[in-house]
Formats: structure tokens, sequence, C-alpha cells
């Protein structure tokens, strides 16, 4: 009976985990990755403890995005401690622990290795951790749904008919595991012409928040396509962390998104 005490007491104190928030998208390139950081940034703002896992295992943009590349995480034991980045947010991402260029040519099971040391880390202090998946319904996803379930999903998608669709496809994949959709961000909507300020919408315009309503998911807004975020987002700093217009859109967003 002793040691049975003493085992129960060794497991009454776990680590608290962090709630886990998954951004995905159906299709790539549509801005999943930019949406992550500046949503880890603006509630990293609104005073949340947010820490920050790249899920994008084969296409890992968290270490620019958060402007860290080049830092190295260190471990304890066995368990990684996160880079810092210089916006509050903690991140851990392969582009951290695999050299730039290299190829990752990792069959399913070690990129589940990564994701799991990567999620396993050292997230004391973080009440919310994001998690940027790659795009579409794969091996990481299924992963983060075994093993790891997110507490909700945030789906990016533009307002493109075909992403849309896919789109569709992984928050169909959420509902099947039983992962809230806490809403859809409908990104690259709308462009400003520089010259004579008229707004286009080469993707389209509005097909996300219709997607989300007729699933009966929330619409958490709308993120133009305008070449400063392209540029900051580049240059390690994101947007969220300045003062323009596109920090007061993804405060906006991180305000649905905590509610
Ligand atoms: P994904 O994670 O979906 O593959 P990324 O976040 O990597 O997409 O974005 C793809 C490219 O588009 C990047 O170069 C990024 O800087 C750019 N981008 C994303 N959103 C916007 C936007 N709203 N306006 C301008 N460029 C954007």
């Amino acid at each position: 009976t002793e040691v049975r005490v003493a085992m129960t007491a060794e497991k009454a104190t776990p680590a608290a985990r962090p709630r886990i928030i998954a951004v995905a998208s159906g299709k790539g390139g549509v801005g999943k990755s930019t949406v992550s950081t500046n949503l880890a940034v603006a509630l990293a703002r609104a005073g949340h403890k947010v820490g920050m896992v790249d899920a994008d295992i084969y296409g890992p943009s968290q270490a620019r995005l958060l402007g860290t590349e080049g830092l190295k995480p260190t471990a304890r034991e066995k368990t990684l401690i996160p880079v810092q980045s210089p916006y509050g947010v903690p991140v851990l991402s392969i582009a951290h622990l695999v050299d730039a260029g290299q190829a990752i040519a990792w069959r399913g099971a070690m990129a589940g290795n990564a994701l799991g040391q990567m999620l396993d880390g050292d997230w004391s202090g973080v009440d919310v951790l994001i998690v940027d998946l790659p795009p579409g319904t794969g091996d990481i996803q299924l992963t983060m749904l075994q093993r790891y379930k997110p507490d909700g999903a945030v789906i990016v998608s533009t307002p493109q008919d075909l992403a849309l669709i896919d789109a569709t496809r992984a928050i169909g994949l959420f509902d099947k595991g039983g992962v809230p959709v806490i809403g859809m961000v409908e990104n690259m909507a709308g462009y400003a012409c520089p010259h004579c300020g008229e707004v286009s919408d080469p993707f389209g315009h509005g097909g996300a928040e219709e997607t989300a309503k007729s699933g009966s998911h929330a619409f958490l807004g709308r993120i133009p396509l305008d070449i400063s975020i392209r540029r900051d987002s580049d240059a390690g700093t994101p947007p969220a962390a300045g003062d323009g217009p596109q920090a007061q859109a993804f405060a906006q967003i991180a305000a649905h998104v905590s509610a």
C-alpha cells in the first residue's frame, strides 16, 4: 500500500498542459503560418502566456517568422527548452534543430517523434500553445488528434473556392476527431493598389465567411493581401507586434479566439 500511495502522490502533480490551439488549412500557401505567428503575438500582447510549436515539419516557417533564426533550443534531461523570441512567445520549430537548407526527408514515424519532442517540451509558464500545422489532413494531423488532441482549431483560408473546398475537409477532420472548430480566418482578402488605392479581390471575397456560416462556425476576421505583411513576416517582425492596421486586425482575431 505504501508504494501505491507514493505512486499516486507522484502522479497527482503532473505538469499542467497548456491549452492547445491548432492552426490549420486545407491548402498550403494560404497564410496559415503567417496567421499562426500573428495570432500568437496578438494573444501575448493581450496578456496571455503563449507558446508556439511549428508542426509543419517539412516546411518549417516559425523560426524565421518569430525572429529566432539561428537560435538553438537547449535540453534538460530529454526535455527541449523552447527558444525565446523577441515577442514574448517561446517557440520550437524543426528549423531550430536542423541546419538551414538541409532537406528533411523523414518518414511519418520520425516526423511524429519530432512533433512529440516539441509538444513535450518545457512549456511551463505557458497557458496557450499555438500549433502551426502542415496543410491538409495527413500524418501530423492524425498524430495530433491521437496523442495531443487540440482544445480547439482555427482554420485559415483564402476566399478562393479551391482553398475553401480543402478547408472544409480540414474542418471535417476536426469535427470527426471531436476538436471544436473555434472559427475561420479569411486571409489575402482584398488588395489595395499601391498606386491608385483601388481595392480588388484576386482570390475573391467573403468565401471563408460564407463557408464558416454554412457550417455554423464562427468567422474570426479577415486579413487583406498586403505587401507589408509579406515584407514584415520575411524580416521576422510580425505585423501583429507593430502598430499598423494589421496589428489591429490580428488583435481582433485574437480577442475572438480567446473569448
Ligand atoms: P502557409 O502557412 O499557408 O503555407 P504562409 O503563411 O507561409 O502560408 O504564407 C505564404 C506566403 O504568403 C508567405 O510569403 C507570406 O509572407 C505571404 N502572405 C501570407 N499572408 C499574406 C497577406 N495577408 N498579405 C501578403 N502576403 C501574405
